[in-house]
């Protein structure tokens, strides 16, 4: 089958089927080879590896996988794409085409079967990124790393640090679970259609135990939550409005001064340690 990263043979397969871009389901299909080989290299793709390819499009990224990997399931929720990929995928017996909503898939149970940690490789549809990573980690399916595109904005607030104007809940919740790292940036020339906004590469390598102990996981998130939801407001002051929490004003400001934090910190000052001591605390 041709190279779909090479845009004639991606516009040849379009054409064929007559194929119409949805843009609800944020369709913007790879055609540059070298962004889809440092994927690929990024992921460290062997032949032991089973990998979970979320929207695989035409079948582009899902081709370069099936050449390295042991098998690969690709997961597509628009079925106008199901019989063209049933084309571009016909030489590979180790790839699975399943026609669903990714949100919808039990891709714990898929790991179990397999037996092994899942790595996970996808081109994002940029409009549920946050739910898709976050359903990952926070259900806990067996995963050896993620290796996704992603809108660079959101790539880069995965990895920024307190202080940061994009550190927030996402960073947070993200560096909990992985080690986030941009491997590539990726112009919107190397899409068809263009995207609006740049995007990039980041490839999130999932810890095996998380890098701080928190007594409860939930109730981590939920101050976090809280506390970036009115990030303007103190911390102490924004987790007293998240009514459903039951922190008090007055507990949240002896945990900080237990901490060595002022009253009149925000959120946005902490770090993931210090979320999850104050967490334990309160
Ligand atoms: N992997 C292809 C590529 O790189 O050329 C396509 C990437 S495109 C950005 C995102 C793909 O995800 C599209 O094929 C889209 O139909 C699919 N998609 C969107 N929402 C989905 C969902 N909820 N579950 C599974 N696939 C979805």
């Amino acid at each position: 089958m041709a190279d779909l990263g090479i845009p004639h043979n991606t516009i040849e397969v379009i054409q064929k089927y007559h194929f119409n871009f949805q843009k609800k389901y944020g369709q913007n299909f790879l055609i540059d080879t070298r962004v889809l080989n440092k994927i690929i290299a990024a992921a460290e793709i062997t032949e032991d590896d089973c990998v979970l390819e979320i929207g695989p499009g035409i079948g582009t990224m899902t081709q370069y996988l099936a050449e390295r990997a042991g098998e690969v399931v690709a997961v597509e929720i628009d079925r106008n794409l199901i019989p063209i990929l049933e084309e571009t995928l016909s030489a590979y017996e180790n790839v699975t085409i399943i026609n669903q909503d990714i949100l919808k898939m039990d891709v714990k149970g898929l790991a179990e079967e397999r037996g092994k940690p899942l790595k996970v490789v996808a081109n994002l549809p940029y409009y549920i990124t946050t739910p898709i990573i976050m359903g990952l980690f926070e259900n806990h399916v067996p995963l050896r790393n993620v290796t996704v595109m992603v809108q660079k904005e959101v790539a880069e607030r995965m990895q920024a640090g307190p202080g940061r104007k994009d550190y927030g809940a996402l960073s947070l919740a993200v560096q909990y679970y992985a080690k986030p790292e941009i491997v590539a940036n990726v112009p919107p020339n190397c899409f068809i259609p263009r995207p609006n906004v740049g995007s990039a590469v980041v490839r999130m390598e999932r810890y095996e135990t998380p890098p701080v102990q928190v007594e409860d996981e939930r109730k981590m998130f939920a101050v976090i939550r809280a506390a970036f939801n009115q990030r303007r407001k103190t911390l102490a002051n924004s987790l007293a409005n998240a009514q459903e929490l039951g922190i008090s004003r007055e507990r949240t400001v002896q945990a900080l001064e237990r901490m060595g934090l002022p009253a009149t910190v925000r959120g946005e000052a902490l770090s993931l340690e210090q979320f999850a001591e104050l967490s334990n605390l309160v």
